[in-house]
């Protein structure tokens, strides 16, 4: 028996938590609004926004809870194809280098080669995924805005109409929201800037000097393949990069999620994965190290047309800043609910937002991971169906 045999037929045992119908009809008590396109928004009990490990791992609970894809859920996303951000990292990234992977709920990623991009493995996997849980993925629809619509329900407007929903699962990533810091004279560079979104692998750098601004894993990555091809890298960090050496156990794991957890509870926006963890020492990077491709400047103070400048006098010359400099939860749409606290971020207790019961975050903070996703899908279904079985609207 495959993987997808062995989960259909879990489903077709008593869950007994799964509940299709158990929560009132689809509709029930909405008023019927336009959606300001002459048409009426349509009914869900859940609209679970972003089909990457977050969003699908939501799904897959979503469905073994009984809720069916149309009547008792939507996945909406903006991404043209499966995979999430996946999709979009960089061709050099193979299957192999990418560490930590946790494959989704219900359905192995086995025989892949190490070799692929993991852009292709994963979007395939995540692909195979989606039809396995005929999880109805509807793509590209873009969320622009959630709303609160009156009775309980959150109006969740799209570029394919609006949905009503009980309860929203925002499971957007980061990956549409580069971080991208501002220097000054930055506009007056005459070479190239880019940032790791937008990364094509090392090939488009051969001969190039080439400056990485970040500490994290991917400013590290793209400085071990650039350094191959490029005429001379400089790697610069705000702190001194953080180097960790030595195994991440469970426990290491679980101190990193408990740090940013408390962050998220008291409403302050997420810190980076690596100022958690630290950079994680591999051979490659004790190899790129010993050759120096790994010695760190501080921040520069100012970008020249031909390069970066210290205040000590200091400059080099470059003809490419590549910024590694992380990214941003993607959560504007939420904007109109005002569940951000004075202190810049959302405040969750586990996945809900303390400010509204029916708005639950997955793939935000403490389970901003594979791991992290896939049980924070399985907590926030968990705590919906329980509000939703109440039948009453629950807004805070
Ligand atoms: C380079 C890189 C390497 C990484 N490697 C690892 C690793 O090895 N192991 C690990 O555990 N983690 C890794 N991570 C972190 C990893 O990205 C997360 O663990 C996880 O894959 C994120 O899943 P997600 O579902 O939260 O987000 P995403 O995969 O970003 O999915 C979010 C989805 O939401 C959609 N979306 C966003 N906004 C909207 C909107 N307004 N309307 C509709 N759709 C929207 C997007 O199209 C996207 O498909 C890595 C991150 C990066 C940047």
């Amino acid at each position: 028996m495959n993987n997808i045999q062995a989960v259909r037929e879990q489903w077709t045992q008593d869950d007994p938590g799964a509940a299709p119908g158990a929560s009132p009809a689809p509709g029930a008590g909405l008023t019927a609004e336009s959606d300001g396109r002459g048409r009426s928004p349509q009914p869900i009990e859940v609209a679970v926004i972003g089909a990457g490990q977050a969003g699908l791992s939501s799904a897959y609970h979503l469905r073994r809870r009984g809720y069916e894809p149309g009547t008792g859920f939507v996945v909406l996303d903006h991404s043209p194809a499966p995979g999430g951000a996946w999709q979009f990292r960089w061709p050099t990234l193979t299957y192999g280098k990418v560490h930590g992977m946790h494959a989704l709920p219900g359905m192995e990623l086995t025989g892949a080669d190490p070799a692929r991009p993991s852009a292709e493995v994963i979007g395939a996997y995540f692909a195979r995924y989606e039809r396995a849980f005929a999880l109805q993925v509807r793509r590209p629809v873009d969320v622009s805005a959630v709303r609160e619509g009156g009775e309980g329900r959150l109006l969740v407007e799209t570029s394919a109409g609006t949905w009503a929903a009980r309860a929203v699962i925002n499971a957007t990533g980061t990956w549409d929201r580069p971080l991208w810091p501002r220097y000054p004279g930055q506009e007056t560079f005459t070479g190239r800037q880019l940032h790791t979104a937008r990364y094509p692998g090392p090939g488009a750098f051969t001969g190039q000097r080439v400056i990485v601004v970040g500490g994290g894993t991917s400013a590290v990555q793209h400085l071990l393949e650039i350094a191959e091809v490029a005429a001379t890298t400089t790697w610069v960090t705000r702190r001194p990069p953080l180097f960790r050496a030595g195994p991440f156990g469970e426990e290491q794991g679980r101190a990193a999620v408990a740090l940013v957890e408390e962050r998220v509870r008291r409403g302050l926006p997420p810190q980076s994965v690596v100022s958690v963890t630290g950079l994680p020492m591999t051979e490659a990077m004790e190899q790129a190290r010993a050759a120096g491709v790994l010695d760190r400047l501080p921040m520069f103070d100012e970008i020249t047309p031909g390069g970066v400048a210290w205040a000590d006098g200091r400059t080099i010359e470059a003809d490419v800043i590549l910024w590694a400099t992380g990214f941003r939860p993607a959560i504007e749409q939420l904007a109109p609910l005002r569940l951000r606290e004075p202190g810049g971020g959302i405040a969750l207790e586990g996945t809900r937002a303390v400010r509204d019961a029916r708005v639950h975050l997955v793939g935000y903070g403490p389970s901003a991971s594979t791991i992290g996703a896939n049980r924070a899908g399985g907590a926030a279904v968990r705590e919906i169906h329980r509000l939703l079985r109440q039948g009453a609207p629950v807004a805070a």
